[in-house]
């Protein structure tokens, strides 16, 4: 018996053995600062070009559009405050659904008055219409200013529900108005495969503790290579990101996306197996439930359940060394279902009883009946 269940890999995920091998060398003897001249820098200045390939090769991006950053946030953060150029009028399309690193973004470059935003809705199972998209960007079309720049920035799997977004059709939507495309991949990167150059598009954000990577390390990719700093200082980056590289945590990202992606169908094979057999029992054991999202990213087992609360499920697991997620917030008198819940708009008497049940390739079919015999008695007492 194990001595807790982790279950929810969409927060963060176990950093892989062979990534924290390889990440080793960098920190105890390797440590030279990869920007000097001499030969001690050597050997990190080869290791942060290999990894920049690695990470570029398992996305179908170029070396040279891949930028280290500290993560997701950093990256969804650069491109929203920093795309087009300072003359620019800008828009940004964005969904309702996105992660707050996107839409607080969004809201603050709205205040500055730089930036007009638009929120995009969603069905019930979270995904995006391409048409209205299209609508948008033909009203925008319409009250053109020659120096007006549009940023359409989708996700591409949502971090509460897993739906996958339609992004090579929103790209070609975005791309036929002029418009330059984004998504936030945190929650796909490693996960599904992703072909940048395929699915044309022109930023991605990616995160490398969602993959099995370390935490505080993440990557953007920026077709052609060329976006305004958020980060100004030394040359670090192509002069575009200041900052000491992080040598060890980029070794290790690369380390641990390679080995996911590699791994991409057997572990979305193994994973749906285990979600299969989590909602079979639950079927069987008569629970009224909701299972939302549509097309979800491998693991993302995101569920309502009539007449309780999703907080109460997530503190009683936590008793039994148990970890879950919710769809919701407790303050002291309400309990506040997320954005996500809300923008689908499932019934009422489900929204607050909202869990949501990320699996990784460490759980196991033992985990899925403890999770599940816990999960009955809690919601049927
Ligand atoms: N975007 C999405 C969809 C996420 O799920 C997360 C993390 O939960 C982030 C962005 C932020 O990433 P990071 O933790 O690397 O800053």
């Amino acid at each position: 018996m194990t001595k807790y269940i982790y279950a929810d890999n969409a927060a963060t995920t176990k950093l892989d053995i062979d990534a924290f091998e390889a990440m080793k060398p960098y920190m105890l003897e390797e440590y030279g600062n990869a920007s000097q001249p001499y030969f001690f820098s050597k050997k990190p200045k080869m290791a942060i070009k290999q990894a920049r390939k690695d990470v570029a090769e398992c996305i179908g991006a170029k070396p040279e559009e891949i930028f280290f950053t500290s993560g997701g946030t950093e990256s969804d953060n650069w491109v929203l405050r920093k795309f087009g150029s300072s003359t620019d009028i800008r828009h940004i399309i964005t969904s309702n659904i996105e992660h707050h690193a996107i839409i607080n973004t969004c809201e603050l470059e709205k205040e500055k008055m730089r930036c007009d935003v638009k929120y995009l809705h969603v069905d019930g199972k979270g995904l995006v219409d391409p048409q209205e998209l299209l609508g948008v960007l033909k009203e925008q079309r319409e009250c053109v200013t020659s120096c007006k720049i549009t940023l359409v920035s989708v996700m591409f799997a949502n971090n509460e529900i897993g739906t996958i977004q339609p992004i090579k059709e929103l790209c070609k939507i975005a791309h036929e108005y002029g418009a330059k495309f984004h998504t936030d991949a945190v929650q796909a990167v490693g996960h599904v495969n992703i072909d940048v150059a395929e699915l044309g598009i022109d930023y991605l954000s990616g995160s490398a503790h969602k993959f099995n990577g370390p935490k505080g390390i993440g990557f953007l990719y920026i077709k052609g290579g060329k976006l305004e700093n958020l980060i100004s200082g030394g040359a670090q980056e192509s002069g575009l990101r200041a900052g000491t590289e992080n040598v060890a945590a980029i070794v290790g990202m690369a380390t641990a996306l390679k080995k996911n992606c590699a791994e991409i169908e057997n572990n979305r094979k193994y994973l749906l197996d285990l979600e299969n057999k989590l909602l079979l029992r639950l079927q069987e054991a008569n629970m009224d439930f909701l299972r939302n999202g549509v097309n979800q990213v491998p693991g993302n087992v995101n569920l309502s359940f009539a007449y309780v609360e999703g907080e109460m499920i997530l503190h009683r697991l936590d008793l039994k060394k148990i970890y879950i997620s919710t769809g919701s917030a407790c303050d002291s008198v309400n309990t506040q279902v997320s954005h996500v819940i809300k923008a689908i708009n499932i019934p009422e008497k489900y929204a607050k009883g909202t869990i949501r049940i990320s699996l990784g390739r460490d759980n196991t079919e033992e985990h899925i009946n403890t999770i599940v015999d816990s999960i009955i008695n809690i919601v049927k007492e």
